[in-house]
């Protein structure tokens, strides 16, 4: 397929993303600093055994207080 008819991610207007803007690592001990942090109540605790705690969903604006506030620096931008 040409570059130009490729699809275009993110192209479904301001206020919709396609993506997380964060990821949650394996550092993350569960404390839950971030969830009370969060403004747009964008993550959700998952039980999975030795996978990452959090779901970053799709409510994720990227403010990334979240990063700020985490003791663990389990949280990264994704770019
Ligand atoms: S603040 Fe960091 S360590 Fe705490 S629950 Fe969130 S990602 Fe995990
Ligand atoms: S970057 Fe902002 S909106 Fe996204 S999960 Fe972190 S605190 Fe919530």
């Amino acid at each position: 397929m040409p570059c130009a008819d490729a699809p275009v991610r993110g192209s479904g207007g301001p206020d919709r993303h396609d993506r997380a803007r964060v990821r949650v690592s394996a550092l993350c001990t569960g404390c839950g600093a971030c969830l009370r942090t969060c403004p747009e109540r964008a993550l959700r605790p998952v039980a999975v055994p030795g996978a990452s705690r959090l779901l970053v969903t799709a409510a994720c604006t990227g403010c990334l207080e979240c990063v700020e506030i985490c003791p663990a620096d389990a949280i990264t931008e994704v770019l």
